[in-house]
């Protein structure tokens, strides 16, 4: 976005890119915008991203905003150039939205994420099919699309050789991948065609998967490719079955039990993660329990937490809903689960051995998505992008801290 602007003349512009997946993230954006323009009163400001895409007339009606660039039109140059010109010409809040429903491909700008960060994204896929009942995503990302075979072979060939030592497979709904491709190959396929072509990449990790989709490439990849992270993060969004139907998920939660039992019997040192939203419309005490229930019961560390908001124009926003205040008792309740259940995976690595991927500040990741810190006398030689053998010695605030395993190599861990 920052190239497109500068191509078509635009300086001094500041871009929000918009996030719409809760109430309170739209609010942020537009106070973030704001902010800028007390900031800077006489840069540009255009918005763009997903909440401008699902509500494009109250984002130009802001009086801080100079332009609106839509999800699809805004790594493409046209809109851009057209924008400046309206600026220039003095309109206001020049217009450039095209309908994200007719997006057919994944735009290949948006292929590489960060490639000069010892971490990088890469973006596989885009949009969603689905239509759960609280989320306003799909009519901001548009229908399902996904990065052929071999395009992301090459982003991750160029990430690998640009610097990038652990690539992270991101989407809106990666488990989607390849459903319109030909042959409609399984995201395990990918995962599996990327760790057997290019055996430079040390490490591989996979963003939010869905529970409802058993992938068994997935879990042959898990098992037979150390490089292949123990680390996945599940949309899992309930505990409760009646609730999960409201929302539409398309699982149960003795799915979710079903597929972590499966990965750790495949993977023994695999750690989960999931999404969970506190307070979904009807929501009772009982169900709630359920929720947390089954942080322990699947032994859920990660969590990430929401409390749930209406979105305009999702039937769960015409749903019975349940009081601000019981929403906020119960996102703390699921919270404080969650950290407890993360302290506990954390003490219990203390004494073992990983490998730590070190990034600024003598800090990174171990192969559980445990943020470390490396402690040592000796720290002169190492930088960024290290791949270090790392002995854990102790756990605290949700950190373990690690110290060099000395004279261990990397596949005398992994
Ligand atoms: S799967 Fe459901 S929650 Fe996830 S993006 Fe699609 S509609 Fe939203």
């Amino acid at each position: 976005m920052r190239n497109q602007a500068q191509a078509a003349g635009l300086n001094d512009v500041v871009v929000v890119n918009t996030c719409a997946v809760t109430a309170e993230a739209e609010k942020q954006a537009r106070q973030e915008i704001r902010k800028i323009r007390r900031w800077k009163p006489d840069a540009r400001i255009i918005a763009t991203g997903c909440a401008v895409q699902i509500d494009p007339d109250s984002w130009a009606n802001l009086p801080e905003i100079d332009g609106i660039i839509g999800n699809q039109d805004k790594l493409t140059s046209t809109p851009w150039t057209a924008l400046s010109q309206a600026i220039a010409d003095g309109q206001p809040a020049a217009l450039t939205i095209s309908s994200i429903m007719e997006a057919e491909k994944v735009a290949s700008h948006m292929l590489e994420g960060f490639d000069d960060h010892t971490r990088g994204f890469l973006q596989v896929q885009q949009g969603c099919d689905h239509r759960c009942t609280f989320c306003i995503i799909p009519f901001g990302r548009g229908k399902s699309r996904s990065v052929p075979f071999d395009s992301v072979i090459s982003a991750v060939r160029k990430m690998v050789s640009g610097g990038t030592r652990e690539i992270v497979l991101s989407g809106i709904d990666i488990t989607s991948w390849g459903q319109d491709l030909p042959e409609q190959p399984r995201l395990g396929q990918l995962v599996l065609a990327i760790l057997d072509n290019v055996p430079e990449l040390p490490r591989l990790r996979l963003s939010s998967l869905d529970p409802a989709e058993p992938d068994h490439y997935l879990m042959t990849a898990l098992e037979t490719h150390a490089r292949l992270m123990p680390h996945l993060h599940l949309s899992v969004q309930h505990g409760d079955d009646l609730i999960l139907k409201r929302m539409k998920r398309r699982h149960l939660a003795r799915d979710v039990l079903r597929f972590c039992k499966e990965a750790r019997r495949r993977r023994p040192d695999v750690v989960f993660g999931a999404d969970l939203i506190a307070g979904f419309p009807t929501e009772t005490e009982a169900a709630h329990e359920s929720s947390m229930n089954l942080i322990t019961e699947a032994g859920l560390t990660h969590l990430h937490i929401f409390g749930y908001s209406a979105r305009t124009g999702t039937p769960a926003a015409l749903m019975p809903q349940i009081d601000r205040s019981l929403i906020k008792q119960r996102v703390s309740a699921l919270r404080q689960s969650g950290d407890e259940q993360l302290t506990r995976h954390l003490k219990r690595r203390v004494g073992t051995a990983d490998m730590l991927l070190l990034e600024k500040g003598n800090k990174g990741y171990l192969s559980g998505y445990e943020k470390a810190q490396l402690i040592s006398s000796d720290t002169q030689e190492l930088r960024a992008g290290d791949l270090l053998a790392v002995n854990i010695l102790s756990a605290a605030n949700g950190v373990v801290q690690v110290t060099p395993l000395c004279g261990e190599t990397v596949s005398a861990v992994y």
